[in-house]
């Protein structure tokens, strides 16, 4: 058990918890809400310093991450605990997880062990996601320094609950910020994550670009019935556009029933469909459907020209056509983020199709 950052000590032993904005005041011998950081003796003590639950090497369109290094693997780790309680999380096992319960399931993993896992795997980068990364923080950070040291990228995946200055130390050392929007309105966090306000996801959202030049990527599950509505997803459209800029992309993803949300259907592709073109008339130039396999709307098609440039199925990639993060037909900067900086291309014959 390692001694947290980021917290304050109150009268009486008790500590306030300065990682995400729920500022839990935790007792004597209490735990925060996430149940991963505990007051030990009037201290903030980390139950998960370096614990994995999962670890994988994944493609980094699996996180979905489609302009950052694409077609590259990224290993993956994540931990137990969560500072949200989504009804319908599809990661529960680990998610609403206490790390008191099945600790001896949890694999050790030093920031030394994890870069050498994701060289020896081949891997160009390293991304904490499966549960919320935040809630990790001082693992995350020091491994984040490690990974910037040895030339790998790093990714969080996170909800974006978290506090200005908890952003601001990883900031130097995070890459990418894939982060999810559940909906726009309080009553949809609310319902679906038991979180009083997302306005602190939208601010950490643009302090990660503006101030920290993270490349952003924002998801959308869409629920039927809670997130579904025109409004909601013209509103969040409307705002990435505005404060994150109209090249980010914005993944609007299938619900999966699961949990308490068992009851409903999962989305229909012409719901996604539909919020898809609500983000295009928005002002968006990239919209992605997620988990649609084979559906044409994970595709990424240039901005100007309209030409495929980059093919996918699933998390694959069937061809590329991207040159130092531009159009390899017509030269539009697409803001592709492209590892090697040169021409990523495959096959001479692939891109020979014209799309409309
Ligand atoms: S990280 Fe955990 S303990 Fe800290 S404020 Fe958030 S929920 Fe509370």
């Amino acid at each position: 058990m390692q001694e947290a950052a980021l917290y304050e000590q109150l009268g009486e032993g008790a500590v306030r918890c300065n990682v995400c904005p729920r500022r839990c005041v935790v007792k004597p011998d209490g735990r925060g809400h996430c149940e991963v950081r505990v007051n030990r003796g009037g201290k903030m003590h980390t139950l998960i310093y370096g614990k994995c639950s999962s670890v994988a090497a994944d493609p980094i369109e699996k996180k979905p991450v489609f302009h950052y290094c694409p077609g590259t693997m990224v290993f993956s780790i994540g931990t137990l605990g969560c500072n949200f309680r989504c009804i319908h999380c599809q990661n529960w096992q680990i998610a609403h997880a206490s790390p008191t319960l099945g600790a001896e399931e949890l694999t050790d993993l030093s920031p030394e062990d994890t870069v050498l896992a994701a060289q020896r795997y081949r891997c160009q980068g390293v991304a904490w996601t499966y549960n919320e990364p935040t809630i990790w923080f001082e693992y995350i950070l020091d491994t984040a320094q490690m990974c910037k040291q040895n030339d790998l990228y790093t990714v969080m995946v996170t909800n974006g609950y978290i506090t200005p200055e908890a952003l601001d130390e990883l900031g130097p050392y995070m890459d990418v910020f894939r982060v999810d929007l559940k909906g726009w309105d309080k009553e949809t966090y609310r319902r679906l994550a038991n979180v009083p306000d997302p306005e602190p996801v939208r601010a950490a959202t643009v302090r990660a670009k503006k101030k920290w030049n993270m490349h952003v990527e924002v998801v959308t599950n869409v629920v039927p019935t809670i997130s579904d509505d025109d409004e909601q997803l013209r509103k969040i459209a409307e705002w990435i556009v505005a404060e994150l800029g109209p090249d980010t992309p914005w993944h609007v993803t299938r619900f999966i029933p699961y949990l308490e949300l068992s009851d409903l259907e999962p989305t229909p592709t012409a719901t996604l469909e539909h919020a898809r073109r609500i983000g295009l008339d928005a002002g968006l130039n990239f919209v992605y459907l997620g988990n649609v396999p084979g559906h044409e709307g994970e595709n990424t098609y240039c901005s100007n020209c309209g030409r495929l440039v980059i093919d996918r199925i699933g998390f694959s990639i069937a061809g590329i056509n991207v040159t130092k993060g531009a159009c390899g037909f017509c030269g539009q900067d697409l803001g592709i983020v492209s590892c090697d900086d040169e021409k990523t291309s495959t096959g001479e014959d692939f891109f020979t199709r014209d799309l409309d």
